[in-house]
């Protein structure tokens, strides 16, 4: 079975690596340099993109900013999964809120703006304080601004025009800050009957808009509750099959959607040891027709985000239970270079684990890690 990946980055080589063994074939599109590589050895292959979609068994993605006539093609040969719609609204905050809408899924108060007066009216009827995001171009938190009183609103006005200026592609939209309490995810999977399967909801540490750690474990049930509701929604308004991410915001036991991903994620990346059937695994598996695997945690996990490290100091590995998945790029500051995951038999000893792994790993590269490992032992 050949796969092809649009995308040639870590996400289509973890998928690679899970479809291995289920003798899944993976082949990368890199949308930036047009060339059809191997997503793991680099392997460039002399191939046309028409003829790796008529190649392939199933075609998917692993990030949302595919040109038009590329989703176009492959959503024609019927193989496409999970499909042109369901890209392009992970891809444009303006869609993506549409859709939450249709779907009766609660996510920020926002408004649209194309124009200063739009500014003005989102202040009038949101209020202080603003998150301005780009629709199109933001991931990570870039392409943001925070509005907090009415005496930087000139300021920030002159770089959202700025930013607009620059490519007329481009839209802002401008959401009410959310007071939440800690941010969580959930990873879901839905197969090519219609079959939904849920792994355990993960709370979500970030610095900067980027995610730094996750952390699976016993989550209160109201909650978990939310979050399948929301993806049967969200799947079924877009007859969505593979997986799918939706990242929340939980303000006193309430989830309002921040972002979805019509794809495997970073704060999925804790099931390659924390469940017996990985996201990756399950997206595949999705995507090719077949069976779903177990969403089941074997117990609570946790994935600590290396970025910008090119190394990690080796005696990470002598904790048990813990590994590391390096995905083979070239080092720069804060990029995201690797992932260290660790599973543990109950809370306090993943709580352990964490505080064992701070020593090897300073606070200011691995920020929350020792906080967070504290916190389970006394929990
Ligand atoms: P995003 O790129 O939309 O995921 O945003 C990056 C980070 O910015 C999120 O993980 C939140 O920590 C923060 N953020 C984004 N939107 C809001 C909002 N409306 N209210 C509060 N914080 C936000």
């Amino acid at each position: 079975m050949n796969i092809l990946v649009l995308g040639a980055g870590q996400l289509a080589r973890m998928m690679s690596l899970a479809g291995a063994p289920l003798n899944i074939g993976v082949l990368s599109y890199d949308v930036g340099s047009g060339q059809l590589l191997h997503p793991l050895t680099r392997h460039v292959f002399d191939q046309t993109l028409v003829q790796a979609i008529a190649d392939s068994d199933a075609i998917t993605a692993e990030f949302e900013h595919i040109p038009d006539e590329v989703l176009s093609q492959c959503e024609a040969s019927g193989k496409f999964y999970p499909g042109k719609q369901a890209v392009k609204v992970g891809g444009d905050r303006a869609l993506e809120k549409a859709l939450l809408e249709q779907a009766g899924v609660p996510c920020a108060a926002y408004q649209l703006i194309t124009e200063r007066a739009h500014l003005d009216l989102a202040i009038a009827v949101l209020g202080f304080p603003l998150v301005i995001k780009t629709c199109q171009a933001g991931y990570d938190g870039k392409g943001q601004w925070r509005l907090y009183a009415e005496a930087d609103v000139a300021t920030v006005w002159a770089q959202v025009a700025a930013f607009l200026a620059a490519d007329a592609l481009h839209s802002i939209i401008a959401e009410r800050m959310v007071p939440f309490q800690r941010e969580v995810s959930v990873i879901g999977v839905r197969d090519r009957l219609g079959n939904i399967a849920i792994y355990p909801v993960t709370e979500n540490e970030h610095v900067n808009g980027v995610l730094t750690l996750s952390l699976a474990k016993a989550i209160e049930g109201e909650i978990h509750q939310q979050a399948v509701e929301a993806f049967s929604r969200l799947a079924s308004a877009l007859d969505y099959i593979g997986v799918m991410a939706i990242e929340f915001f939980d303000v006193d036991g309430q989830l309002i959607v921040n972002e979805i991903a019509p794809r495997v994620h970073n704060s999925g990346h804790w099931t390659q040891q924390g469940t017996l059937c990985c996201q990756f695994e399950n997206h595949l598996r999705a995507v090719a027709g077949l069976p779903l695997g177990s969403t089941e945690a074997i117990g609570p996990s946790a994935m600590i985000n290396v970025l910008g490290q090119a190394s990690i100091p080796a005696e990470v590995l002598s904790v048990a239970n813990v590994t590391s998945h390096w995905y083979g790029k070239a080092c720069r500051p804060g990029r995201k270079m690797g992932h260290i995951n660790m599973v543990a038999g109950s809370e306090a000893l993943l709580g352990e684990k964490l505080l064992a792994l701070s020593a090897f790993l300073p606070g200011e590269s691995y920020p929350g890690v020792a906080q967070r490992g504290g916190e389970l032992m006394r929990e």
